[in-house]
């Protein structure tokens, strides 16, 4: 073996803010801030900014390894976080507000975080993190000097004030590429949330490989609004492969109901959007109602949550490819983007919706696997189902300050799912929430894609309930479009000769809403507790 004459230049985060200055300085971020306005930016003044925040950070006692929260909505000054935070050595602590303010508290304890920066319109729960999280010695509203009294009446530094303070003299530090750089906590929907601490080096891979042609095709042409928040996972990565593309921004601020969303597409002529598909129904509801097309919008991705046939066919109908996606908090989050191979081009719209229904193919160099219950390797024949594995150089490790989170080198998902012949995975289910009924596994995901394709359903979760012949049967939870009726005999009849007859559910119950958890996932655990004493028909 001899040594390479290569360059050694590590993988950091603060050379895609400098590449973009330096490359695609011009370039636009647009920004719907709290506030309610529109606010320009481009890559050049943010990351003259960045730098600034960097010295900021520093003077209020900011170093290498401390971890600095924030509490904010998609917006440039939480941009200029993730660069001055990570790129100044320091961790970027992205808390998603939507949680209760109790787990709030606890995640900013147990992630040691030492100072705070939130929108104005998170005081309340800074006031949260200040009683739970005694460690967090700075409290910053992101915001002016004439805007302060909007952040409440708890003492705060003020955003802008620190920037004009400081100097944007700020040589970013050559790090190594395995230093922490950012971290998120799961959803936490069974047992306390866990933390995830990502790297420079995981988070430059994952942007390279998420802007491919087959991920999510990025590029200097584009106009990017994630939907999907900067608390979400770092909103897919989409914050740092943007800059590293010289792609525009869009960053959509706290308004993403379907009227604000539409507008802002087309005001600002959006190429390419990504988020959850409770969101995009929203929107594809606005669209439907008052026969609207988005004029610029070519790719939107959805993942998150399992994305229905139906749904993919209407915003197709409507002129949007669609890329279903998958991935987890522990994934960085990428870890599949279904996108058709040369072979799949010339298949029907029907065969090819069929595979675009799937979450896709993985991205290299992860790697995945389905496995049984004795953790032997499952066949790619597109329909033997088990646990989904995982492993790459964006994929966790260990939990933070919570042990290993590997089982013989790979990464146990606790999803369930298969994989076709080509590669094409589908989850079926997440672990606890697959049906078992007389040792047969039924897939809610699957019930719950063919209730959403009758017209009258606006959602529909399926879960499982005790039966005392079966162990557990599939009931039907729905929630009706509004001003329409349906029964339960006609969302039964509705699955005839879709699946076999002993997995059509048993029953269906109305509700006026489907509860969601924090990042838009449907919380089945509430569901179970609540229908846990359902008589079945006949019982
Ligand atoms: P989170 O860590 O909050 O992003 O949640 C990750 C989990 O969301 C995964 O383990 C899946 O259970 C679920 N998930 C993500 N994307 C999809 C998708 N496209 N289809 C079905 N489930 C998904």
């Amino acid at each position: 073996m001899i040594q390479s004459l290569m360059m050694s230049m590590p993988l950091n985060i603060a050379t895609l803010i400098q590449h973009a200055d330096r490359h695609h300085g011009s370039v636009e971020i647009v920004s719907r801030r709290v506030e309610g306005d529109l606010h320009r930016t481009t890559y050049r003044e943010l990351h003259r900014r960045a730098r600034q925040l960097a010295n900021a950070l520093a003077t209020l006692g900011i170093g290498p390894g401390d971890r600095v929260a924030t509490l904010a909505w998609n917006g440039y000054r939480h941009l200029e976080l993730y660069f001055a935070v990570s790129g100044s050595g320091a961790v970027l602590h992205t808390i998603n507000p939507r949680l209760h303010p109790e787990q709030i508290g606890w995640i900013a304890r147990h992630a040691g975080d030492k100072v705070l920066f939130f929108d104005s319109c998170f005081g309340p729960l800074a006031q949260a993190v200040r009683r739970a999280a005694p460690q967090v010695r700075h409290f910053v509203a992101m915001t002016d000097r004439d805007r302060m009294a909007d952040a409440g009446p708890e003492p705060a530094l003020c955003y802008e004030e620190l920037l004009e303070a400081s100097t944007d003299a700020f040589e970013w530090p050559a790090l190594d590429e395995t230093t922490a750089s950012s971290m998120c906590y799961t959803s936490g929907t069974t047992g306390d949330p866990k933390g995830v601490l990502y790297s420079h080096r995981s988070t430059v891979l994952h942007s390279l490989a998420c802007a491919l042609p087959d991920a999510f095709n990025l590029s200097s042409r584009d106009t990017v609004l994630p939907v999907v928040p900067m608390f979400h996972v770092n909103a897919w990565g989409l914050p740092y492969a943007a800059p590293m593309v010289g792609a525009r921004l869009v960053l959509p601020g706290a308004r993403l109901d379907g009227p604000s969303l539409y507008e802002l597409f087309e005001a600002e002529g959006v190429t390419m959007s990504a988020g959850v598909p409770t969101v995009w129904q929203g929107l594809v509801a606005h669209l439907e109602a008052n026969g609207l097309k988005l004029s610029t919008l070519k790719r939107m991705v959805i993942g998150g949550a399992a994305c229905a046939p139906s749904m993919l066919q209407r915003l197709q109908d409507r002129g949007v490819q669609v890329l279903h996606a998958w991935g987890m908090t522990e994934m960085s989050p990428l870890g599949t983007v279904c996108s058709l191979k040369a072979s799949q081009l010339n298949l029907t719209p029907t065969e090819q919706l069929a595979i675009r229904s799937r979450q896709g193919r993985v991205l290299y160099p992860v790697d995945m696997k389905v496995v049984d219950e004795q953790g032997q390797e499952l066949p790619w024949d597109g329909n033997s189902s088990g646990d989904l594995m995982v492993r790459g150089p964006w994929v966790a490790s260990e939990y933070f300050q919570g042990g290993s989170a590997l089982r013989g080198g790979w990464f146990s998902t606790g999803d369930v799912a298969n994989i076709d012949q080509e590669g094409f995975m589908r989850i079926t289910d997440r672990s606890k929430d697959v049906i078992k009924s007389g040792g047969e596994w039924i897939s809610s995901i699957e019930l719950e894609c063919i209730a959403l394709s009758h017209p009258g359903v606006a959602n529909a979760a399926c879960i499982a309930v005790a039966h005392p012949k079966w162990g557990e049967r599939p009931l039907l939870v729905i929630v009706c479009k509004s001003g329409q009726t349906v029964t339960r005999e006609q969302v039964l009849a509705h699955f005839a000769d879709k699946v076999a007859r002993w997995q059509v559910p048993d029953d269906v119950v109305f509700v006026d809403a489907i509860p969601l958890g924090a990042t838009g996932k449907m919380l089945k655990g509430q569901l179970r507790e609540r229908f846990r004493e359902h008589r079945w028909p006949g019982a």
